[in-house]
């Protein structure tokens, strides 16, 4: 659910260019609690994510610019309290960073599209990848299957 009411010229769930802007620019576009994860590496408060039980089939897309970021069926309850994915929806879908902030060694993880800050990835996720990509539900939109598909046959008239 996108509950920006602030107009955001480069989100687009079709678009794959990427997206750079200065941090004035994000600030102008994007509600205050996404830029704060998105932009400023915040971290939502564990638990607080609609999305960390959520089952629903459908696709979860960058809540800063719209890529399309993981498909609900890599999704798993990892008990971490955020929403967890063993596996992006592809290889160019995300970035990866050495984060070794707060003291800890960690591998951070960007938007492919517009590196916007999502969370963080861990070796001990479950099979077939055994990784474990912890997002902020924040950074997350959320579209069920029936729904994407039928934007998708919309755009392609
Ligand atoms: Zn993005």
């Amino acid at each position: 659910m996108n509950t920006n009411d602030k107009k955001n010229p480069v989100y687009s769930n079709t678009d794959s260019s990427k997206v750079t802007l200065r941090d004035d620019e994000w600030r102008k576009i994007l509600p205050d609690d996404i830029y704060y994860i998105a932009r400023q590496k915040g971290t939502e408060r564990p638990g607080s994510s609609a999305f960390e039980h959520l089952k629903d089939k459908g696709t979860y897309y960058c809540a800063a610019c719209g890529n399309a970021l993981f498909v609900s069926d890599t999704k798993f309850d990892s008990g971490c309290g955020w929403p967890s994915f063993y596996q992006p929806i592809s290889k160019t879908s995300i970035i990866y960073k050495t984060d070794n902030a707060h003291g800890m060694k960690r591998t951070e993880t960007q938007c492919g599209r517009c590196k916007a800050h999502l969370g963080h990835v861990f070796d001990d996720g479950p099979p077939p990848t055994g990784l474990r990509y912890c997002i902020n539900g924040v950074v997350l939109d959320f579209r069920k299957a029936k729904e994407a598909e039928k934007n998708y046959t919309e755009k392609k008239e």
